[in-house]
């Protein structure tokens, strides 16, 4: 058990370093308010809450619902 928590904490620490830096590549160039998935407008509201979305909000929940599917037997 001691180990299997100890590994949980080294993977968060690790995830915490890899968001930052996934975080700080993907905070190039701002959104081009643009939607990259279906083209239309990302809604001003999703755009100051992050200023990068790249999809609108539908696109944006299918694709979280779709990476949730692939990653149900993943690591949490
Ligand atoms: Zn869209």
């Amino acid at each position: 058990m001691d180990d299997i928590d100890c590994a949980a904490e080294r993977v968060e620490a690790f995830n915490a370093v890899a968001l930052q830096s996934v975080l700080s590549r993907m905070a190039g160039p701002a959104s081009s308010g643009i939607c990259q998935a279906c083209g239309s407008a990302i809604e001003d509201e999703r755009l100051q809450a992050s200023p990068h979305a790249r999809h609108c909000r539908e696109c944006a929940a299918d694709i979280e619902a779709e990476t949730r599917r692939k990653n149900r037997c993943g690591p949490r």
